[in-house]
C-alpha cells in the first residue's frame, strides 16, 4: 500500500513531498468519509447512513466478489459475540443474514498442554443461563450481507480506490485526494484501513506494537464426528494454540496459531497428509474429539501481532481522523475478538453521534474526546487479557507451566469467575 501524502495547516511542509498548501475545490462532499472497505468500514457506513449522514466510502476492494459456495466455507471464519449480535441487529443485518451458514456455539472447551484430566475449562451456554456463547459464521457472508443493506442506502457513494493525498488545515474541512485524481471534502474522516492503516502513519499517530513470533494458519475440516456445537481450544507443550470451531454440515474451522518455521510447513503440506498430522496432535485428543478431518479449503496464514493506537483521534492540531477496527487495535485471535472489538468501536462512535448535542457539529473535538475515552477501557482490558494468556501458555518455565495448568482446572470450579471471563467474552 502506498503512503498517503499528508498536507497540513500547521506549516506548508508536507510529510512525503513538498507542496504548499492551497484551498483545494473538492468535486464530491459528504458529512463522513470512510476509508477501508472491511467489516468494520461497511459496518460504520451503514450505521451512519441510517442516521441520516450522508458518506463516501473508499476502498480498492470494495467491489471484490465474494460469491458463496453451496457446501464450502469461505477462507476467513469468525467467532461473533453478542455485542456483534446486538449492533447487526440494530443495523438491521442479523436478520437478513443466511443463518443456514452460520453455527451456533453452546459449548467451549480448553484443554492444558499436560493431557491431564483436570487440565481443562469447559464453558456452557446452559450454565451461563443463556441459549448460546457466540457463533461462527464467515467474513464473507458478513461483507456480501453489509453490501446488500448498503446498496439500498442513496445516501452512501462507494469509491474503488485508495487514497493518494490528505489534506487538513485548522477550521477547515479536511480534503481527500484519490488515487483517480477525485477530490473528496469532508467533516470527519474514518480510518477504518487495517492494522497497516496507512491513514494512521500518515497523520502521525504513534502504535504500541509487537510481534508474537507466531503465524495462524487456517483451514476448514469437515470431521467424521458430530462438533455438538461446540469450541475446542488447545494449548499445545510448544507454546502452539490449535483451535476448532465448528461450522454447518458438520465442518470445523481450524485455527492452529504456530511458529513462522511450522506455519511455513503447514502451508506446503499436501490435503492427504493433513488428516495424520491431526490425528497426531495432542496424544490422538482431535482426533477423539472430532473423528477422522478431511481438508474443505486452501489453508491461508497471517502473521500475528499485537498492536495499539496511542490515540484514536488525530491529529492533533485539529482532530479530523477517527481510528476504528484493526486500525485502532490487533490482538491475538486466541480469543477470536479482534472483529467483535472493532464493532464495539462502530457501536460507540455510533452512539456518540446519535446522542450529540444539537448545537455540537459531528467533528466537535469534544465527541471524538468520548468515542475515544469510551473505547479505552475495553480496548485496553482485552488487550492485556489476550497478551497474558498468550504468555503464560508461551513459557518454557516449568513452575509457570504447572501453575498455568493448575489455574485451568481451578477456574473450571469457580462459577464466580468462570462468569466474569465469559461476560467479557460476550462483550458486556
Ligand atoms: C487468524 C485470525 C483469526 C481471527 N479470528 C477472529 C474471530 O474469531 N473473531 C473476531 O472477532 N476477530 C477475529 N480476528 C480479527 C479480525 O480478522 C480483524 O479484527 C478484522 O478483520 C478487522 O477488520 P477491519 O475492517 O478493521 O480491517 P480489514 O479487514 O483489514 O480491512 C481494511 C480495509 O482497508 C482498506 N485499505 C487499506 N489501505 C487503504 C487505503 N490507503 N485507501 C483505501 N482503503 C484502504 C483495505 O483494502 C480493506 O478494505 C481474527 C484474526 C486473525 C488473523
Amino acid at each position: 500500500m502506498p503512503l498517503i501524502r499528508y498536507h497540513h495547516g500547521m506549516s506548508s511542509q508536507t510529510q512525503a513531498s513538498p507542496k504548499p498548501t492551497k484551498p483545494i475545490e473538492a468535486n464530491q462532499s459528504a458529512d463522513f468519509c470512510i476509508v477501508g472497505g472491511g467489516i468494520i468500514g461497511k459496518a460504520c457506513a451503514l450505521g451512519l447512513a441510517q442516521l441520516g449522514y450522508s458518506v463516501i466510502q473508499i476502498a480498492p476492494d470494495l467491489e471484490k466478489n465474494q460469491a458463496l459456495m453451496p457446501n464450502q466455507f469461505g477462507q476467513r471464519i469468525y467467532a461473533l459475540a453478542p455485542s456483534t449480535k446486538t449492533l447487526l441487529s440494530e443495523l438491521n443485518v442479523w436478520d437478513a443474514l443466511d443463518h443456514q451458514r452460520i453455527q451456533v456455539v453452546r459449548d467451549m472447551h480448553i484443554f492444558g498442554d499436560r493431557g491431564q484430566a483436570n487440565d481443562r475449562l469447559h464453558f456452557s451456554a446452559f450454565e451461563a443461563g443463556r441459549p448460546e456463547l457466540a457463533w461462527i459464521t464467515e467474513a464473507d457472508l458478513l461483507e456480501l450481507t453489509l453490501d446488500q443493506a448498503i446498496r439500498f442506502h442513496r445516501q452512501i457513494r462507494n469509491i474503488n480506490t485508495s487514497v493518494d493525498d490528505i489534506h487538513i488545515e485548522k477550521d477547515t474541512k479536511p480534503t481527500l485526494t484519490l488515487d483517480s485524481g477525485e477530490q473528496i471534502s469532508t467533516h470527519l474522516i474514518i480510518a477504518a484501513d487495517g492494522a497497516r492503516s496507512p491513514l494512521r502513519s500518515t497523520i502521525g499517530i504513534a502504535v504500541h506494537e509487537h510481534g508474537y513470533d507466531q503465524t495462524a494458519v487456517v483451514a476448514n475440516f469437515s470431521c467424521s464426528y458430530p462438533h455438538l456445537q461446540t469450541a475446542y481450544q488447545w494449548f499445545l507443550p510448544d507454546g502452539d494454540i490449535l483451535a476448532m470451531l465448528p461450522l454447518p454440515k458438520q465442518q470445523v474451522s481450524m485455527v492452529w496459531s504456530t511458529s513462522p518455521k511450522n506455519a511455513n510447513h503447514l502451508m506446503q503440506l499436501r490435503s492427504e497428509t493433513w488428516p495424520n498430522l491431526l490425528q497426531e496432535q495432542v496424544g490422538g485428543s482431535i482426533h477423539k474429539t472430532l473423528g477422522n478431518l478431511q481438508l474443505q479449503s486452501t489453508p491461508v496464514s497471517f502473521p500475528l501481532k499485537r498492536i495499539k493506537a496511542q490515540s484514536l483521534i488525530g491529529p492533533d492540531y485539529d482532530p479530523k481522523v477517527v481510528l476504528l477496527g484493526d486500525a485502532a487495535h490487533v490482538i491475538h485471535p486466541l480469543a477470536g475478538q479482534g472483529l467483535n472489538l472493532g464493532l464495539r468501536d462502530v457501536a460507540s462512535l455510533l452512539q456518540v453521534i446519535k446522542n450529540k448535542e444539537e448545537f455540537r457539529a459531528i467533528d466537535d473535538r469534544i465527541l471524538l474526546r468520548r468515542y475515544e475515552r469510551q473505547r479505552e477501557g475495553d480496548t485496553s482490558s482485552l488487550l492485556w487479557i489476550t497478551d497474558r494468556l498468550k504468555k503464560l501458555f508461551g513459557t518454557s518455565n516449568p513452575l509457570e507451566k504447572q501453575i498455568r495448568n493448575w489455574g485451568l482446572g481451578f477456574v473450571n470450579r469457580s462459577h464466580i469467575i468462570k462468569r466474569q471471563l465469559i461476560e467479557r467474552a460476550l462483550g458486556e
